[in-house]
């Protein structure tokens, strides 16, 4: 029998009506790359939303045309996704930060017809245009003003929208069209583009709204630090507008100084952000002896949490850290660590442990840990396996690909290594590229890392699996360290000694430098292994 319930397709454009609506006066505060501070509210956003709608009508694109967006997090960059979307098109967000034979890559891909850009992007765009043909109309995220030289034809945002109506019909099509398209890095070969839908990204939202996952409301001011072109920052491109929170939005300002100036002057009380992001802002807070007044948590994700980063939020600013655990092809968050009612009645030392892990799935999530037969290992808590996913926000193939991404039960391959326990808690131990295989046993360089993080003259710390002659691999230790400091490797073996088994003991420590990042900010453990490659163990 059929339910008796309303036809109401859930498309994104349907959530941001609401936040208009219900939430209209809530505020939306960017920076500007300038470093101006500019203040507009979701009612606001909405119509110029509309407006950026109906100059992409105009210009003739449609339900399912690719608009590709290389912009920081700014108000701009959001009503443009929500004017995307709102007719059916496809909001693409490029990332500025990838190689520019990768950028020129993933255009061509996805064929996308229009790229609206910051100004600041412009030597780019003069580099990477000549070699991206189905590209017709670049637009500059500025005014008349603002527009910067080039050779190639472009216009100023503002007024390409200024004389479109404020007003445009949203919607009409079905909850299953496609609304994003986000590429991978492709830390292994080409990119990959996720086709995030309008249904998926709803339910997503949802999901990660929950008190065990981001836990948002209206009472919060969240700084979207996690760029729009990272998974749609986490999602919260959309869990926001249906709580009404405010956002803050940093543009290109990244470092320690500014985020945290912007924490303290907009009353932050919740951020999202990968490790390196976090752990830039306590060296600040550390050096200028600064405090927070309104920051009560915080989201780590996009790769391992260091002990020493939970703690020192904790102990030193009062400030809860969250574990999530997600991939660009999991919408991202799948998995949060929010603590289960035994944990949270623990002193704080003895929750640790468990901060360190991925954390619980949420609901529309399953997981499986397997073999490389593609057996299922046991939820014992202990058995690493391949982490497999299944969920209606996940990723069943990328974009253009022919091959059909999921096992016979319908599980996506993460490309993760983990351990899951009886109550669904899961623990990374290794991207399965970076898992380092020593006498036929897995050594967990994630692990490891985290430890020595944790040393007091570490800056970072990664660790790859080298040839050996017999043990097929052994690990590694780079360790970039805190600026002025000094330090032999055998300080940082002594750190390391009875804190992981004797057998994952390093077999050398290399001080480099400089740790390469990767374009979202993860350790480029690629990069790393290029480096050293040649590389012969003592
Ligand atoms: P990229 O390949 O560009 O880094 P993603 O942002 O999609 O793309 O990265 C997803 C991967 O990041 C996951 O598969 C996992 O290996 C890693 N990751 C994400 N969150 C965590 C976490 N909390 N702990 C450890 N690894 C994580």
């Amino acid at each position: 029998m059929k339910a008796l319930m309303q036809d109401y397709a859930l498309t994104l454009d349907k959530l941001f009506d609401h936040a208009a609506k219900w939430h209209g006066g809530r505020e939306i505060v960017s920076r500007l790359n300038d470093g101006q501070i500019v203040r507009s509210t979701y009612a606001a956003l909405h119509r110029r939303a509309k407006q950026f709608s109906n100059a992409l009508l105009e210009a003739g694109i449609g339900v399912g045309d690719r608009v590709a967006t290389m912009a920081w997090n700014g108000s701009r960059h959001f009503e443009i996704c929500y004017g995307t979307l709102g007719i059916g098109a496809i909001h693409h967000t490029l990332n500025p930060r990838l190689f520019p034979e990768q950028i020129v890559y993933i255009i061509n891909h996805a064929a996308d017809r229009m790229i609206i850009a910051d100004a600041a992007c412009v030597d780019l765009l003069e580099e990477i245009l000549p070699q991206c043909p189905t590209v017709e109309t670049v637009i500059f995220l500025t005014d008349e003003a603002g527009m910067p030289e080039t050779s190639f034809a472009a216009r100023p945002y503002e007024s390409w929208i200024a004389d479109q109506s404020e007003t445009c019909p949203w919607g009409g099509f079905s909850e299953e069209e496609a609304a994003g398209l986000c590429y991978t890095s492709g830390t292994t070969g080409n990119p990959k583009g996720v086709l995030y839908g309008h249904r998926s990204n709803y339910l997503h939202a949802l999901m990660t709204l929950q008190p065990d996952a981001l836990n948002l409301s209206k009472r919060d001011t969240v700084l979207l630090v996690v760029p729009m072109y990272h998974a749609n920052a986490w999602g919260v491109v959309y869990s926001a507008p249906m709580v009404g929170a405010k956002l803050v939005l940093p543009g290109q300002h990244m470092d320690g100084a500014s985020i945290h100036e912007l924490i303290e002057s907009e009353g932050v009380t919740y951020s999202a952000a990968v490790p390196t992001v976090w752990q830039m802002l306590l060296d600040h807070m550390k050096e200028a002896g600064a405090g927070f007044t309104t920051l009560k948590r915080v989201t780590v994700g996009g790769a391992a949490c260091p002990e020493s980063l939970i703690r020192t939020f904790h102990d030193d600013y009062g400030v809860d850290v969250i574990q999530g655990w997600g991939m660009t092809e999991t919408s991202p968050l799948a998995t949060v660590a929010s603590p289960t009612p035994s944990i949270a009645e623990l002193p704080f030392d003895a929750q640790v442990p468990f901060k360190l892990k991925q954390g619980r799935l949420l609901c529309n999530i399953d997981l499986k840990i397997v073999d490389d037969a593609g057996q299922r290992l046991p939820h014992d808590g202990e058995t690493p396996g391949r982490l497999m996913i299944r969920g209606p926000a996940i990723a069943s193939d990328y974009y253009g690909e022919e091959t059909d991404a999921l096992d016979e039960e319908g599980f996506f391959d993460t490309g993760d290594v983990s351990t899951l326990t009886e109550d669904g808690i899961m623990q990374i131990t290794d991207r399965a590229k970076d898992v380092i295989k020593s006498g036929g046993e897995w050594i967990s360089s994630i692990d490891i890392e985290n430890i020595a993080v944790g040393h007091a003259k570490a800056q970072l710390a990664a660790v790859i699996g080298v040839t050996h002659p017999k043990w097929d691999e052994r690990p590694v230790l780079l360790v970039e360290l805190k600026p002025g400091e000094k330090a032999e490797a055998q300080e940082f073996l002594d750190y390391l000694d009875g804190k992981i088994a004797r057998w994952w003991m390093p077999d050398a420590v290399v001080f480099v430098d400089e740790i390469p990042l990767g374009p979202t900010g993860k350790i480029d453990k690629k990069r790393i292994r290029e480096r050293l490659k040649d590389y012969d163990l003592p």
